[in-house]
């Protein structure tokens, strides 16, 4: 099961209960999986949705806020690849009511004042929107949900609820459609908790917390790295100094002990002093390997400026 089909199962069946919410939740589903047709001069309201906890929520709507009890049935759909299509078809009258309570005409959006004042038609609306025509993705593939709508106007006013939600959303158009999507982990988070998915908030907070400590594991790894080529390029920065020095036959004037090192660093390049000191006869620790190589480094230098 995908986890949009998961967040959809969780949030289905639980809206509010008071009438201003229910019509806001289904003026979104109305808008968005509602056809109209007119039989013999009537309108006739029919709900198609390939998404079962949309057609279970929307059944429950209709049956709480308008008494209305629909017999759904399903229809394989060639359109959408032989998918199942659930179909909620209403009475002439019943269809009458509805569009009468819910005030929609064509594609404006009815009810805008309402909405922006009450926070809870606000979610109600969000939810019906999010059942009909949204989806997300899976937090470990990425933070994004998605609503496909089919106007510019719906978009917008969507995009407008959202933002009043704490929710930032952008607005874009694909195939002809205009979609509205959240791409952020944060606003992924908040719109959740906005749609009462609890289960789905708690998978995705649990994905951010690991990609955190993930990124600080690579942030550490990332220093290691740093010291690591500083290291190197102190190897080799000595190693180039004593190259210089015994190309001068420098290397024979120098006290035994410190022609040792030399050599050895000349041909160990990337090798640390800990590493170098183990190679020593007998071993010296890294302390006493770095005060000697001190001291080859002034005689390399003496050498090349003999003035000093
Ligand atoms: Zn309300």
């Amino acid at each position: 099961m995908s986890f949009a089909v998961e967040v959809k199962q969780e949030v289905a069946g639980t809206f509010a209960h008071r009438v201003c919410c229910m019509e806001a939740e289904l003026q979104a589903i109305t808008a968005a999986a509602g056809n109209l047709s007119i039989v013999e001069g009537a309108p006739r309201l029919t709900y198609r949705t390939a998404n079962i906890a949309c057609a279970k929520e929307t059944l429950l709507l209709l049956k709480r806020r308008f008494g209305i009890v629909t017999t759904p049935y399903y229809v394989r759909n060639e359109r959408l690849g032989g998918r199942r299509e659930y179909v909620l078809q209403l009475a002439q009258e019943d269809s009458g009511r509805v569009l009468g309570a819910l005030q929609l005409t064509g594609g404006r959006v009815a009810g805008v004042g309402r909405m922006y004042r009450r926070v809870c038609c606000r979610r109600a609306f969000i939810r019906g929107a999010f059942l009909a025509a949204g989806t997300i993705t899976d937090p470990e593939r990425g933070y994004r949900a998605e609503f496909v709508l089919d106007s510019a106007e719906r978009a917008a006013f969507l995009i407008r609820l959202l933002a009043l939600c704490d929710v930032p959303a952008l607005g874009a158009v694909r195939r002809g459609q205009h979609v509205v999507y959240v791409g952020q982990g944060e606003a992924v988070s908040t719109l959740l908790r906005l749609l009462g998915a609890s289960r789905a908030v708690l998978h995705l907070e649990n994905v951010r917390a690991l990609s955190a400590v993930r990124q600080q594991a690579n942030r550490a790894t990332n220093f290691d790295q740093a010291n690591l080529s500083r290291q190197l390029s102190a190897g080799q920065q000595q190693a180039d100094a004593i190259e210089a020095l015994s190309l001068n036959g420098g290397l024979a004037s120098m006290p035994k002990d410190l022609a040792e090192l030399a050599r050895l660093r000349l041909v160990n390049r990337d090798a640390t002093l800990e590493q170098l000191g183990a190679m020593l006869n007998p071993p010296l620790s890294k302390s006493g390997v770095q005060h000697r190589m001190r001291r080859v480094m002034q005689f390399a230098a003496q050498a090349q400026n003999p003035a000093e």
